[in-house]
């Protein structure tokens, strides 16, 4: 029973800890031997790398164990959900290369059961109406080394809290003014087991339930009674959940009290979130870039979001890969972001034709080629990759080379042109720099060239050594198009992490620069998403912006592999 994209599985999954637990599992013949996982999004904003690794963690472990994984939307609060994140997450999920089991599940619907459930815990005297406000609630917690305050109205009868919590459900009390909580320990020394909420009031619609209810499970009550009534039988989740997992399992406990035994009967494992540098990963701060207008969206290419990613030319290839060198660890650490640019610059390298597109264009002039001569030569799409053949490109007298390719004052070392210096157009022919023209402020407006009719690129007859290559564009034949160059987000490594500062302090006023650049003719029919490398420049992807009357490329990453450095 595996639907899952076997490609989706990274080749030779390595095994963690998680697996061990599993394997003991399933040599005591627990669940019956069954693997089922879940990935569980509240549907509160778009899904981020973070969720990625989740995903790609539990799919792969369905797929390794020949079991499956349910998506469910833990929608248990109205106020911030919304279907628009609904169908995001299910296309993210889908994207990303998996396949949930049947139909995407809703915490919803358990509603129903969830409230005969809690009727049950108030019949046993597990649960109480408090009358008391949340703030006074919190204020009689207590600390982790002193014992909480009892609520006076702890001990109502069950008939009272019968009759006050079906009273709730059925509108009588404003929000705020009842709630129902778990009768557990106020001295519990874990905070999570004193009295914790079950329910409150909040007169909204659900996007999905509409005015059927006004009480809403919170979510510690609603998430593992949802992993049980899937029959989940690994509930995996990250490590800030590992104090609420008591809680969860006294949840249960009061379930199946008096039931009989159920054939599934899950346990939770925790393992690290995964912390990237120089950006967030909470959905609350994500929805702020997007609400004060920092990003142009959840999808814009600077964020983290699976849908910003993917514009931004990430393949889920290499996401699925970056989740498998992450690996699964029991301790937080914060990843370099650079690993992630690794695994998209390795995966296109292979993948993409490179093409030529002059970023910062400068003219040059070749002045002893004829002026309405054309001609074409041929470039090979990818040396990575014969298979994927090569194209003709247009030359002609003049050409766009990258600024930054020719040098007034050049020193000794610097290996692209100059005056008097002799290199290839690659794919085309040797020129040599014979000068050069400024305007009026002294900036390099055109430079001149001659160029030898004898080493056009494959050419035997040449004996000279021509040092260097750069690549360019035919002036007349070339493309306009907008490129956006993404810089990082934030100028801090760990902008939500720092003390008396907000994330929104250390946003980079520089993480965009728009420039209008010359691309060679082929690109005019580029479809969105369509993935290139510009050589010597870097890997860009047609934006969803784009027209067929403006070409917009993002620039997915850099050529520069800095992390492959650092090795
Ligand atoms: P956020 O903190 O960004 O709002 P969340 O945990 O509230 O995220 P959920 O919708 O509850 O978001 O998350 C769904 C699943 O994704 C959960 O199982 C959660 O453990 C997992 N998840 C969320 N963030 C990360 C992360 N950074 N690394 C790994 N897993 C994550
Ligand atoms: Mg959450």
């Amino acid at each position: 029973m595996n639907k899952n994209n076997p490609e989706a599985a990274p080749e030779a999954v390595k095994s963690n800890f998680i697996h061990q637990e599993i394997d003991k599992d399933l040599s005591e013949n627990k669940n019956g031997g069954a693997v089922l996982t879940r990935f569980p999004p509240e549907p509160n904003g778009y899904l981020h790398i973070g969720h990625a690794k989740s995903i790609c963690l539990n799919f792969s472990l369905a797929q390794k164990y020949g079991g499956g994984c349910n998506l469910r939307f833990d929608d248990t609060n109205p106020v911030k959900e919304d279907v628009e994140y609904v169908d995001s997450i299910q296309e993210d999920v889908k994207w990303l290369g998996f396949t949930w089991e049947g139909e995407p599940k809703y915490t919803s619907d358990y509603f129903d059961q969830l409230y005969s459930w809690a009727v049950k815990l108030i019949k046993n005297g597990k649960a109480y109406v408090d009358d008391q406000s949340a703030e006074v609630i919190a204020s009689q917690k207590g600390t982790p080394t002193t014992p909480g305050t009892e609520s006076p109205y702890r001990n109502r009868s069950v008939e009272e809290n019968l009759d006050l919590f079906e009273r709730m459900k059925a509108g009588e009390f404003a929000a705020g003014e009842k709630v129902l909580r778990a009768k557990i320990d106020m001295a519990s020394p874990n905070m999570h087991m004193r009295d914790p909420l079950m329910y409150r009031i909040i007169h909204q619609a659900h996007h999905r339930t509409g005015d059927k209810w006004c009480i809403y499970p919170m979510y510690d009550y609603a998430h593992g009674q949802g992993d049980f009534i899937e029959g989940i039988t690994h509930s995996i989740c990250t490590l800030e959940f590992e104090v609420h997992r008591p809680l969860y399992n006294w949840f249960i406990d009061q379930i199946v009290e008096g039931e009989r035994t159920p054939e599934v009967r899950g346990r939770q494992i925790e393992f690290a979130r995964l912390n990237l540098n120089y950006t967030v990963m909470s959905k609350r701060k994500l929805l702020e870039l997007v609400q004060k207008g920092i990003v142009s969206g959840w999808d814009d290419p600077r964020m983290p979001t699976v849908s910003g990613l993917r514009r931004r030319g990430y393949t889920p290839e290499s996401i699925r890969n970056f989740a498998d060198k992450v690996g699964v660890a029991k301790r937080d650490g914060i990843i370099d972001v650079a690993l992630l640019e690794s695994c998209i610059r390795e995966d296109l390298n292979k993948r993409v034709a490179r093409v030529n597109a002059v970023v910062d264009p400068l003219k040059m002039i070749i002045t002893n080629y004829p002026e309405d001569k054309e001609e074409w030569v041929e470039l090979i799409n990818n040396p990575e990759d014969e298979s994927m053949g090569s194209r003709q490109l247009p030359f002609s007298r003049e050409v766009y080379i990258e600024r930054d390719d020719f040098m007034e004052d050049a020193p000794k070392k610097f290996f692209r042109l100059t005056v008097g210096k002799e290199l290839r157009l690659k794919g085309a022919y040797a020129i040599t720099c014979t000068g050069f023209k400024k305007n009026e402020d002294g900036v390099i407006e055109e430079i001149y060239a001659t160029y030898d009719p004898e080493t056009k690129s494959g050419a035997t007859t040449v004996t000279r050594k021509i040092k260097g290559v750069i690549h360019w564009v035919s002036a007349k034949h070339a493309v306009d198009a907008e490129v956006r160059m993404y810089d990082r987000l934030y100028n801090h490594e760990a902008p939500a992490a720092q003390k008396d500062a907000d994330h929104l302090d250390f946003i980079n006023p520089d993480s965009l620069t728009v420039i209008a650049a010359k691309v060679e003719p082929s690109l005019k029919d580029a479809k969105v998403l369509d993935k290139f490398q510009f050589q010597r420049v870097g890997y860009f992807c047609v934006d969803k912006d784009s027209t067929s009357d403006k070409l917009i490329f993002n620039r997915t990453v850099a050529l520069k592999d800095s992390w492959a450095k650092k090795k």
